[in-house]
């Protein structure tokens, strides 16, 4: 499904410097930054750079040098953290909302890395 992307979003804002961010990690295809609304200790978003609406959109139509960058980004984003499971760390979650029904606000993909803190079970 092709996806129309609003380039006046905060998030394309911000990877085009016309917003400031406290940035976490910055590679060749991801922004990692700190959400200005954290909802737990720990709360960082994870971009990609391309212009992608949401997660499939990305999955399906990004190179895969864009997908392997992002991902990585994700996984180093947990470490430098200091969340991942064991080694001093007690965990975290990796949520992406999309469209109406996941209640997505800034229409360019982001995953929110969350933890620093036990966040309860999501899934009944
Ligand atoms: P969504 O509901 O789309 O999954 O999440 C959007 C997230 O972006 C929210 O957690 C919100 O706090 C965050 N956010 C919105 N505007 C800004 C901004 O200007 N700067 C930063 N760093 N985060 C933002």
């Amino acid at each position: 499904m092709p996806y129309t992307y609003d380039d006046q979003n905060v998030f394309a804002k911000i990877l085009r410097g016309e917003i400031p961010c406290k940035k976490v990690k910055e590679t060749a295809h991801a922004l990692a930054f700190h959400d200005i609304s954290a909802q737990a200790p720990h709360h960082v978003l994870v971009i990609p750079k391309g212009p992608y609406v949401c997660y499939d959109h990305f999955a399906l139509e990004a190179s895969d040098a864009e997908i392997v960058d992002f991902t990585r980004t994700v996984g180093e984003v947990c470490r430098m953290l200091g969340v991942q499971p064991g080694e001093g760390g007690a965990g975290y979650r990796v949520i992406s909302n999309a469209g109406q029904d996941g209640v997505q606000e800034v229409p360019h993909l982001h995953v929110h890395v969350l933890g620093g803190r036990h966040l309860g079970r999501m899934l009944q």
